[in-house]
């Protein structure tokens, strides 16, 4: 496939892992989770961009839950090629403001090697956070590098790479309403 402008477009099979419904649902449930645990002064930071679309979805899930967060944004990379991320986390676009004293709840798409969310975490408490619990949509467990444990997850993810619903490949497949595996991801 390639797109008007002529670049070529990495869309190969993907195979539904988790559905629309099943994430919805999902999410849903943990905002029960997190409501009964939450104080009324919660601070949603999200982890861009992966987590956009699942962050959008869980803030509504709190509101439905009575949770009244104020939302944040704060976009980190860490340095690498293709589908494995490594060593370095670097701030890309860091937090409007201050976090003293705050209840931070951080969302992320996904737990990988637990780099991100170790940096992200030390990053809030360092601007001293009174408390940091995170949320991740997906774990991959099979993967963890640093000691990181989230407080909410959504679901179990196998160790294989996946997309959609804001997770991407090459920038693409963020749109998708679905989680998928891709097979064979160029790298
Ligand atoms: P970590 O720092 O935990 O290794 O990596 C977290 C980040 O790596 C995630 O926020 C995500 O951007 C990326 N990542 C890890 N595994 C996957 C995957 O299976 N699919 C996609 N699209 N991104 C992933
Ligand atoms: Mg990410």
């Amino acid at each position: 496939m390639t797109t008007e402008s002529g670049s070529a477009v990495p869309y190969g099979d993907v195979r539904t892992l988790f559905s629309e419904a099943e994430i919805s649902t999902r999410v849903d449930e943990i905002a029960r989770d997190i409501s009964a645990q939450s104080t009324a002064d919660i601070l949603v930071v999200a982890i861009l961009k992966g987590s956009f679309v699942f962050t959008a979805d869980l803030i509504r899930a709190l509101h439905r839950a009575g949770v009244r967060p104020q939302i944040d944004f704060m976009q980190l990379a860490s340095y690498g090629t293709g589908t494995e991320s490594q060593g370095q986390v670097e701030i890309i676009r860091d937090l409007t403001d201050p976090v003293e004293g705050r209840d931070v709840l951080i969302v992320d798409d996904i737990l990988d090697s637990g780099r991100t969310l170790a940096f992200a975490r030390e990053q809030l408490l360092y601007g001293g956070a009174r408390r940091v619990q995170l949320c991740v949509l997906l774990n991959k467990q099979a993967r963890r590098v640093q000691e990181v444990e989230a407080d909410f997850v959504g679901f179990e993810c196998p160790d294989e790479f996946v997309v959609g619903y804001g997770l991407d490949h090459a920038h693409f497949y963020r749109e998708l309403p679905y989680i998928g595996v891709l097979d064979n991801p160029t790298p």
